[in-house]
């Protein structure tokens, strides 16, 4: 009787929307508004349909990539404003890797237990088509069971227009030198009005729409994202969910959606940003839950960024709509030099123990969602650290002892 009381609360309005969408349905634009506006009682009545949601779509497991992210190089001339990234050729902390640097990060990431490298890197204007074929060609010559999941919708544009190739051409040209599949970033939000300010220089939505297409067309498939958190609106939101869900519709090529908010520290947008913040938890999680629902049952697999929620709120947004933690990343350079500071690598061990405190099963997959492993026993786990391995500590949950090294996570010590 009390739980009845408690969901009496809910208005109908939004009751009605929800069992829509349980149902099954496709939410119009106005129904994504009212969700996006709910507060309340209403709210964490969202909350809860997407959790549910995710369940039909998915069961209990939650699923995480063991990866390694590489940027080969910072150098960049586009200007976004929301960037803390790029640095111009002449600046101190400008840097361009080689390709050896590359394979030794490569390495490290299989010695770790990598089954994913992501390549993003600046906008270069001295780098060309060639130069992204080479870094695949590199990858694969040594490491040709490594997934290279790589080059941004920008990136294409840039290597493309540099090639003079048609673009079908120039993407499968990229895939049979080792490209897997695309991230599906520099999608910020896909609506011009907000694009010419964010990033006037820039792909516009139209190119975006037209690189990720053709790259499904060709058989590479690619992620979906969306930034969210600064200067949109709400209606900008749905709009770009719709657009996403009509892409997918013709397509069928995103693997994922996975929101990503607005980090406003280090960028001059956070400076200029009225509210001088960027998203709350709540924007957090609505987002996260409108996109389970509004996407169902196109895309299965919502992805939250531990990155920028940090992990106790990843936790909340396994249980508001997402069923993917998304990469180990092992190293990280865009959100942290836009001052996101919760770490840059969060390994498997702590993946699974954020996923099971939520009361969920651990799962290891590819970079497409094939299950490589499931971990429904604790008991049958990997070791947390194996003997002499060497891991990058910055993230979190980590101490370091005074010779500089940490050794046990924290959660393992015995109080
Ligand atoms: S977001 Fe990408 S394209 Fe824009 S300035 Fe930063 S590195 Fe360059």
């Amino acid at each position: 009787m009390m739980l009845e009381r408690l969901y009496a609360d809910v208005s109908p309005e939004v009751a009605a929307i929800l069992d829509r969408a349980l149902e099954g349905r496709e939410l119009e634009h106005a129904e994504g508004l009212r969700l996006l506006a709910t507060a309340g009682a209403d709210f964490q009545a969202f909350c809860r349909a997407a959790d549910v949601a995710r369940t039909q779509d998915n069961g209990d497991d939650v699923s995480f990539v063991v990866c390694r992210n590489i940027n080969f190089t910072n150098v960049c001339y586009v200007g976004c404003s929301f960037c803390g990234f790029a640095r111009h050729r002449d600046e101190e902390d400008s840097y361009d890797r080689t390709i050896e640097q590359i394979l030794e990060k490569c390495r490290d990431a299989v010695a770790r237990g990598a089954t994913e490298v992501c390549i993003q890197g600046g906008i270069d204007p001295q780098k060309d088509h060639k130069d992204y074929r080479d870094i695949l060609v590199g990858i694969k010559a040594e490491f040709p069971d490594l997934h290279i999941h790589a080059y941004s919708p920008e990136e294409i544009d840039h290597g493309h227009q540099k090639s003079g190739m048609p673009l079908g051409e120039y993407l499968g040209w990229l895939v049979d030198a080792g490209l897997g599949t695309m991230p599906g970033t520099a999608a910020e939000i896909l609506d011009d009005e907000v694009r010419k300010v964010l990033a006037p220089n820039k792909l516009m939505t139209a190119r975006w729409r037209e690189i990720v297409t053709t790259a499904h067309q060709v058989g590479l498939r690619s992620t979906a994202t969306i930034m969210y958190g600064h200067i949109e609106q709400p209606r900008h939101i749905v709009a770009h969910l719709k657009l996403i869900r009509e892409i997918q519709k013709e397509t069928g090529g995103f693997t994922e959606f996975v929101p990503l908010g607005f980090i406003h520290e280090k960028n001059a947008l956070g400076h200029v940003n009225i509210e001088g913040h960027g998203p709350s938890a709540a924007d957090d999680l609505k987002l996260i839950a409108l996109s389970r629902l509004m996407l169902r049952p196109h895309i299965r697999n919502i992805q939250m960024s531990w990155v920028k929620m940090g992990p106790k709120l990843a936790q909340m947004a396994i249980q508001s709509g997402a069923n993917d933690m998304g990469g180990t990343l092992m190293e990280e350079s865009i959100s942290r030099e836009s001052g996101a500071d919760h770490g840059e690598n969060l390994p498997a061990e702590e993946m699974r123990r954020l996923i099971r405190e939520m009361g969920r099963t651990p799962i290891e997959r590819s970079t497409s969602y094939e299950i490589l492993r499931r971990f429904d026993d604790p008991a049958n786990d990997p070791p947390s650290l194996e003997p002499g391995e060497e891991r990058d500590l910055a993230g979190p949950r980590r101490f370091r002892n005074e010779r500089g090294l940490a050794r046990v996570p924290i959660h393992q010590i015995q109080l």
